[in-house]
């Protein structure tokens, strides 16, 4: 029987569905390791957004996760930090948006290290552990275009297929160990990350920056929605839970009905 607060990693925290992910976990009596490559004073307003109301512990693990090495030893950290680690979610991730004829290769090993490998990396670390306790959750946030692709987005899409196939074959390896290990597909929720976008999709689809949200962002999503961060944090919180043990190897979801066409 579990009796001591379980801790928590939520890489790439300090924003948009990261910064929502770590304050609910924190919010129901979570450790919560919060993660980004900043220095921790630029980290201060995450920190504090994420404590407010919580007596939970919450601390700062500075880590880079486009350097493998960083993303493996974010995880000891942690473990050191806390005495154990029991969830693991991996979140950091980028965007880039260009046709593949001129997408940069640096943008393209960017993307595959902060999303694809770093999760890798850091699964590979916190798996012995929980498989020793007996007990862990590990949730990943893929994305819809881990189910569906759109155009100039290669190495994203590329990555966040990666993402799913790479949770399905870890629960299938951990399914007897009291872990599970499951990917979120969000559709397009309002964060730092999409707001920087419209830019750059303008550009490329040669339409106004109001154009890119209503028909480029929102055409794909039946609500005409943007989902909210706090929806993919409950669902975190839920999968969490002692209940959601034969929830495994699944990608779910929260995508105002984007993969039902
Ligand atoms: P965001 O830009 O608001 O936040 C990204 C977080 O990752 C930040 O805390 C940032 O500091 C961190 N990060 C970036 N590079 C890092 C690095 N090298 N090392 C450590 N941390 C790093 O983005 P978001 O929209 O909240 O996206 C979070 C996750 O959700 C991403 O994996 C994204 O692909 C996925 N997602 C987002 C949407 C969406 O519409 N916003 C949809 C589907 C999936």
């Amino acid at each position: 029987m579990h009796s001591a607060p379980r801790a928590a990693l939520v890489t790439g925290s300090t924003s948009g569905i990261g910064l929502a992910i770590a304050k609910k976990l924190a919010s129901i009596g979570y450790k919560v390791a919060v993660n980004s490559f900043e220095p921790e004073k630029d980290a201060v307003a995450a920190l504090s957004e994420i404590t407010a109301g919580s007596s939970a512990e919450v601390r700062y693990f500075q880590a880079d996760l486009s350097d493998p090495d960083s993303a493996f030893n974010l995880v000891g950290a942690v473990n050191e930090a806390f005495g154990h680690l029991d969830v693991l979610v991996n979140n950091a991730g980028v965007q880039k948006v260009a046709p593949i004829e001129n997408f940069p290769p640096a943008d393209w090993d960017r993307i595959i290290a902060i999303s694809l490998d770093s999760a890798f990396h850091t699964i590979r670390h916190a798996v012995p552990g929980m498989a020793e306790r007996g007990w862990g959750r590990i949730i990943n946030i893929a994305s819809a275009h881990g189910l569906r692709a759109s155009p100039f987005k290669s190495a994203y899409v590329a990555t966040k297929h990666g993402v799913v196939g790479l949770t399905k074959t870890v629960a299938l390896e951990t399914a007897e160990k009291g872990i599970t290990v499951n990917a979120i597909c969000p559709g397009y929720v309002w964060t730092p990350l999409v707001a920087k976008q419209v830019a750059d999709q303008a550009k490329v689809h040669g339409l106004s920056e109001e154009q890119v949200v209503r028909d480029v962002m929102l055409a794909p999503q039946p609500t005409r929605q943007f989902v909210q961060p706090e929806e993919i944090a409950e669902l975190v919180a839920y999968l969490c839970g002692d209940l959601a043990r034969s929830i495994t190897g699944s990608t779910i979801s929260i995508d105002g009905g984007w993969t039902a066409k």
